[in-house]
Order: C-alpha cells, then structure tokens, then sequence
C-alpha cells in the first residue's frame, strides 16, 4: 500500500502540471509561489 502511495507520488511529480511564470517565462517548481527570476507571483499553472 505505501508503495502504491509512492507510485502515485512520484508519476505527479515527474509528469504533472507546469508552473511558468507569466512574466518571463521561467519554468518554476510546484512549491514556488513567487518567481525567483523577476519576483513576479504571477504563475501559470498548465495541466501536462
Ligand atoms: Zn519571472
């Protein structure tokens, strides 16, 4: 069971959503709530 629960994990976090900042385009982590390029907190979220 845990290991089916990592399964799960690991296919979301290998192929999940995008997060792009909507400024310049950096390609940001999931956890990133502000752009760490140009300070923006104006992310885009794309469903892969
Ligand atoms: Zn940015």
């Amino acid at each position: 069971m845990i290991e089916r629960l990592r399964n799960v994990f690991q296919h979301e976090t290998q192929s999940g959503d995008l997060y792009e900042c909507r400024d310049c385009g950096t390609t940001l982590d999931h956890s990133v709530r502000r752009c760490p390029s140009c300070r923006s907190d104006e992310i885009a979220c794309y469903e892969l």
